[in-house]
């Protein structure tokens, strides 16, 4: 048995075409079933559903053989236990700092005034503030970023972007990327040894299946 950990929404949909190109098709939708064990075409393979950043935990304790993760979750998570062989390409976006509309960002980091920062890549955000040289008070917040500098409960949120939409729908404004992000393949190390060839089988058809996108 081979499992495959999913978060459903963008990268559930986004991994479906490549697991297609396996000859994998997931025979029940995750959006009307409530199982979180969902069965495929093939009686070997079977997809859990689990939260995006829950999926590294699972790989990494060989609850599953495999996941598909961001690298804003990666990179929180810090890869311990994972092999990680390929980026997939999909559900694509960035990292970035956000603040109000009317807040000198590039004032506030010149004269050396402590930010306050609200992110939930509390990682991340910490790396890129000391690298360079910003002393920032970070406050770890879990979802809906965007209120907390309209609230006042911070200066500068550290979140993701795709079209900026949601950053403009709330009045704030993107002053910095921080990186690119998209999600990988992360395999479980003792699944890859156990598992060798129908593991490697996957890795080869996912690797080709992106290169074509
Ligand atoms: P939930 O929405 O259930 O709290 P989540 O935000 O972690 O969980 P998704 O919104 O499905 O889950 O995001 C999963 C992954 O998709 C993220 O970890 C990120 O790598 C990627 N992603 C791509 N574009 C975006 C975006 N605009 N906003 C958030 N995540 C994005
Ligand atoms: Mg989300």
């Amino acid at each position: 048995m081979i499992t495959l950990a999913l978060s459903k929404g963008r990268i559930f949909d986004e991994t479906l075409p490549l697991l297609k190109a396996a000859g994998i098709q997931v025979t029940e939708d995750p959006e009307t079933s409530r199982k979180l064990i969902l069965p495929t075409n093939r009686p070997e393979v079977r997809v859990v559903l689990v939260r995006a950043t829950d999926v590294p935990t699972y790989v990494q304790y060989g609850g599953a053989d495999l996941g598909v993760a961001g690298k804003d979750v990666l990179l929180e998570h810090g890869g311990q236990g994972l092999y990680q062989p390929l980026d997939l390409r999909i559900a694509k976006c960035r990292m970035s700092v956000a603040v109000r509309a009317d807040f000198d960002y590039a004032a506030a980091v010149k004269q050396g005034s402590r930010l306050r920062v609200a992110t939930k890549y509390t990682t991340v955000a910490r790396q890129h503030f000391a690298d360079k040289g910003v002393h920032v008070d970070l406050i770890k917040l879990y979802g809906s970023m965007e209120l907390a500098p309209l609230t006042g409960l911070a200066d500068a949120i550290v979140d993701l972007v795709s079209t900026g939409g949601t950053l403009r729908a709330n009045n704030l404004v993107e002053v910095e990327k921080i990186m690119d992000i998209s999600s990988r393949l992360v395999v479980n190390q003792a699944a890859l040894k156990v598992k060798r060839e129908p593991i490697r089988r996957l890795i080869e058809i996912f690797s080709t299946a992106t290169q074509k996108r």
